[in-house]
């Protein structure tokens, strides 16, 4: 295929052009040292310049305190599911956990196989994890608050975080870290597994702060342990070099290119909106979730009609976007437009979707 196509998947999902460029043309001799990243010693100069230069980055993005590490650990965000109760519940202090869809789900059954205390302090469960609940109270005496900052499934997001007072906040940020700014100063915790919006699969980027890690049983498997990951600089065994390579040229493509997170959360308003006012002024398309906290990221929506939703989902694959069928869980339709995917993607598939509508009405 010459074109490139309109990349709507959730995950792993479109990186930037530039970025994919830049990995072609680098790729057979590495900044001179005649042999690709992915052949170089993860103890060389060149690897160790590059994993610096990622955690800088990341540090300057969310203009993090000293407090913060950045850490590059394997196993994508769900293995930080089992990790964080692992590494984090105080004795005999109850885990409070926020249930707004399948990721958070999955975060609380891991949570509940290691600690007895698992309390679900709110859920929106009740109507298909189509919005996300309010007013519900934090334990005090909690040894954290676990939420999903953006339900990719689902498509809601957090527009402004639950408040756990002096619990620490812990956040699975896998599909919408680096979106936009953050006040990271509550947080102990914040992860994302990195094929959204950072990079290729297989490692999740992961934020402590230093008063988390003293938590930390001393006898756990030594991989297991995020002191591990933070005494050796993520380097206590080979890491994922080249998914680390790529997500410092994301980083790179963010700060340099884009601006910083400020200009890159004015972006990805302008996408969402395009799609939204299709959805919002349509007679076939539907929003699947409360309009308060629809997500930016994953833009959910359903056609009236089932055998029209076929049609839909067949003729965006014919016309060149792809990855607009819903999650297999939910069914319907799901555009994710993460920090890489064009304004130009995005006005496409507006313009396609009320193209769709004229000829079907
Ligand atoms: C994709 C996703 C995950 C799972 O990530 P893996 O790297 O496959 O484990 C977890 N949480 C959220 C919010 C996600 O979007």
């Amino acid at each position: 295929m010459e074109e490139r196509v309109h990349n709507f998947n959730a995950g792993p999902a479109a990186l930037p052009l530039e970025v994919l460029e830049e990995i072609r043309n680098s790729f057979l001799n590495f900044k001179g040292t005649g042999m690709s990243i992915i052949e170089t010693s993860h103890r060389a100069v060149a690897f160790d310049e590059v994993i610096n230069d990622a955690v800088e980055r990341t540090k300057r993005l969310l203009k993090l305190g000293d407090e913060f590490s950045v850490l590059f650990i394997q196993g994508g965000a769900s293995h930080q599911f089992c990790m964080i109760p692992m590494n984090l519940s105080l004795p005999n202090k109850p885990l409070d956990y926020i249930n707004t869809g399948t990721w958070s789900t999955k975060a609380i059954k891991e949570a509940r196989i290691q600690v007895e205390d698992v309390r679900v302090i709110a859920s929106s469960e009740d109507k298909n994890f189509s919005y996300l609940p309010s007013g519900f109270t934090v334990d005090k005496d909690a040894s954290f608050l676990h939420f999903t900052s953006n339900n990719t499934i689902k498509g809601t997001q957090w527009k402004k975080y639950p408040d756990g007072g002096d619990v620490p906040l812990i956040c699975d940020m896998s599909s919408d870290f680096m979106s936009h700014p953050v006040d990271t100063r509550p947080f102990g915790l914040i992860y994302a597994g990195a094929q959204k919006n950072l990079g290729p699969a297989g490692v999740a980027l992961v934020i402590i702060r230093d008063d988390m890690l003293k938590r930390i049983p001393n006898n756990l498997p030594t991989i297991l342990s995020y002191a591990t990951y933070k005494d050796n600089d993520s380097l206590f065994n080979t890491p994922p070099t080249f998914a680390i390579y790529v997500i410092d040229l994301v980083l790179t493509w963010l700060e340099d290119t884009i601006g910083g997170l400020e200009e890159m959360e004015r972006i990805n308003k302008e996408k969402a909106s395009l799609l939204y006012e299709v959805i919002d002024e349509s007679k076939i398309f539907k929003g699947t979730t409360d309009s308060s906290c629809r997500s930016m990221m994953n833009a959910t929506f359903r056609l009236t009609d089932e055998e029209l939703e076929k049609n839909f989902l067949s003729d965006a694959m014919k016309n060149g976007f792809v990855g607009v069928k819903g999650h297999k869980s939910v069914g319907g339709c799901r555009a994710s437009i993460y920090n890489a995917v064009t304004i130009e993607s995005v006005k496409s598939l507006a313009n396609f979707m009320k193209e769709f509508e004229s000829a079907n009405t």
